[in-house]
């Protein structure tokens, strides 16, 4: 069987603990095919993409969730996705030099980290950050510590090839003893990088907690997938409204829109932009009375 793009789910067995471990392969390079991502700029985007996998894993909803980081700093916005069918995506975008070592700080300047779950109802659900703090962990592990009074501590690592995250978290359903998530926490912090981007996952767990009862589950394959679409593109154009785009069609005598995930190129040209605003306005049926 495979061992690249997987996630593996684990249970403490009887301490309400639970771990995620993902690795990133094809996916993650598919994300970073799309622009020339400079080295630091690209780890920190890997371990974002690493991040959502493992946090998304840990939901039961029918959507996906975004992780979001926006500063005023040399790398302006990191954005990764994943949905409930393990399908990720991401872009970031920097201006100039972006320091490959130092505080989040050195490299967002002052910002916050969003997390916000995008539910196929459209309930939306958001919890922010700052973006302060030594890495992207610290950030994120805040955010569970302020909004989610969960205990989680989650490891991340990427470099060209791979994007790894190793998480534990309390699983809420069931007490957690102090003594125990102390244990377990010390014990997946003897991990080096290294090992989270290069060891087997059954090697790595058996590594660290050897000592423990750990059930391991079938591993879940992991794919990049933008998701975006002509019916997308044209939705956004249309909240755009007609005089905007009819603004860009006098200048450029079509519409690109170019999707920034993937590179995919959408071109409407005047007729089908024009078609966008002289389309009947739909009517619902209205609800049957009873
Ligand atoms: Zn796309």
């Amino acid at each position: 069987m495979s061992e690249t793009d997987r996630l593996y789910r684990f249970l403490f067995e009887g301490l309400g603990i639970r771990g995620n471990l993902v690795h990133l392969d094809a996916s993650w390079r598919a994300v970073q095919s799309t622009h020339p991502y400079p080295q630091p700029v690209r780890d920190l985007l890997g371990e974002a993409l690493a991040a959502v996998t493992l946090l998304s894993a840990t939901l039961k909803i029918e959507g996906s969730l975004i992780l979001q980081a926006q500063g005023s700093g040399p790398l302006r916005t990191l954005v990764a996705q994943a949905n409930q069918a393990s399908q990720v995506r991401g872009l970031a975008r920097w201006e100039g030099e972006v320091p490959s070592e130092g505080p989040l700080s050195a490299r967002f300047g002052s910002g916050h980290l969003a997390l916000s779950i995008a539910q196929r109802d459209g309930t939306p659900y958001q919890g922010i950050v700052p973006l302060d703090g030594p890495d992207l962990t610290a950030a994120i592990e805040r955010y569970f510590r302020d909004s989610e009074q969960l205990p989680t501590r989650l490891w991340l690592s990427a470099n060209a090839s791979r994007a790894a995250g190793l998480l534990i978290q309390h699983l809420p359903s069931q007490p957690l003893l102090a003594e125990d998530w102390e244990r377990i926490a010390i014990l997946a912090a003897t991990l080096t990088t290294h090992e989270l981007t290069e060891q087997r996952a059954a090697d790595l767990l058996y590594r660290l907690f050897n000592e423990e009862t750990v059930r391991l589950f079938e591993p879940e394959p992991i794919a990049f997938r933008c998701g975006c679409s002509r019916q997308r593109i044209e939705d956004t154009l249309k909240l755009l409204g007609a005089d905007e785009v009819d603004a860009i069609l006098a200048e450029e005598g079509a519409v690109e829109v170019t999707c920034e995930f993937c590179n995919r190129r959408y071109r409407l040209d005047v007729i089908d932009a024009k078609q966008l605003f002289t389309g009947q306005p739909r009517h619902d049926p209205s609800p049957s009375q009873h």
